[in-house]
């Protein structure tokens, strides 16, 4: 059968071809295999080979979790010195020494960039404007911030040192009638702890507006760097006049500064006025100078900020917490709760800003800042 013949000679070529063509498929697939092998070696040694070109990088590798980029810089005296970046994550002092105890040299605003050159135990030492000092480990972080805001507060000019500053919020949520020594070894006898004003118009009792005030000035204050203590931070407390001026001396308070709201029988009356004790004051005459000017500052700089009359400084020698002080006090009549105006103006939250920032740049001025 001819044909048939034809047909097994054409399939044996074919099987030939056949042979061949999967030969060559077969290396052509091997030759790939090697390709990629080939391929995938040298991408290895590309991606992880240089670390010596490549210090940087390991560098950041290996403190991925600090995130500390450190890199050498050349001193004065031509030593090299390694140093990295670190950020404030609060307001935190400066210190000459890296104790607790050390002189405080500035105070640093939060999320401020700081070029860290030496650690040692809980302390980094740190250049901030130019000055040379140490910042507890405790506040400050590689990470940098996400928001570069600093504090909201434009604190004016100059360290502020880290005063101590006893805040007084006048009143309790209920008086005390129980009887109480006026000033050291007085027979005068006055209460405790009287219930204060309220607001003719918004209803609103003293205690409460003067531990508001007191509240947000405490805020504002710890973030000028002053170190502030509080005689109350609650309402339902029961602390003497007498008691809260002794607290003020335990915590070391170098001024107290006592909050309180005028009422009066004229409800056209308006205005602030502060306390302070004369010279001839029976107890304290030692701190009428001292505390005159701390009245002066906080009066003047509080009417400035809040456009409120400004009724002056006052001597008064009759009350308990002014007598028993140890240190230079006033106490700051912000308005009057029986006058329509300013007990509206007191319940702004806008307003109340303007209250506490004057009170805090009357403090700054007594201290000298
Ligand atoms: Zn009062």
């Amino acid at each position: 059968m001819k044909t048939k013949n034809h047909k097994r000679e054409m399939t044996k070529e074919e099987r030939k071809m056949e042979r061949k063509r999967v030969l060559m498929i077969i290396s052509f697939f091997l030759w790939g295999i090697c390709l990629l092998i080939a391929g995938i070696g040298v991408w290895k040694a590309a991606t992880s080979a240089p670390d010596s070109s490549q210090n940087q990088s390991s560098e950041n590798d290996n403190k991925k979790n600090s995130n500390k980029k450190t890199k050498t810089e050349m001193s004065d005296t031509g030593d090299s010195i390694e140093t990295w970046t670190v950020w404030t994550t609060d307001q935190v002092r400066l210190r000459a020494k890296a104790n607790g105890d050390a002189e405080v040299l500035d105070v640093i605003p939060r999320n401020t960039e700081l070029t860290a050159s030496r650690e040692t135990g809980e302390w980094v030492e740190v250049t901030y404007e130019k000055q040379e000092g140490f910042v507890s480990k405790e506040y400050i972080t590689t990470e940098k911030p996400e928001d570069k805001l600093t504090s909201q507060v434009q604190r004016p000019a100059g360290p502020t040192g880290g005063h101590v500053i006893c805040i007084d919020p006048g009143h309790q949520s209920s008086g005390d009638s129980t009887p109480e020594p006026n000033g050291p070894g007085s027979a005068t006898m006055k209460a405790r702890v009287t219930g204060g004003t309220s607001g003719r118009t918004t209803g609103v009792p003293e205690y409460q507006l003067n531990l508001a005030i007191g509240l947000q000035l405490q805020q504002e204050l710890q973030a000028r760097g002053y170190t502030v203590y509080m005689t109350r931070t609650s309402h339902d407390v029961n602390i003497s006049n007498k008691e809260r001026a002794e607290y003020a001396t335990s915590v070391g308070a170098e001024i107290t500064v006592r909050l309180h709201a005028n009422g009066a029988e004229n409800t056209g009356l308006s205005g602030a006025l502060a306390l302070s004790p004369s010279a001839g004051n029976p107890y304290v005459a030692h701190l009428a100078n001292a505390s005159q000017t701390l009245s002066g500052c906080v009066l003047n700089a509080y009417c400035s900020a809040t456009g409120m009359n400004n009724q002056g400084v006052q001597a008064n020698d009759t009350m308990t917490g002014i007598n028993w002080c140890t240190m230079p006090v006033t106490i700051l009549e912000m308005g009057y709760m029986t006058n329509p105006n300013d007990d509206c103006n007191m319940q702004d939250r806008g307003f109340q800003y303007n209250m506490v920032q004057g009170i805090a740049n009357g403090i700054d001025q007594y201290f000298g800042y």
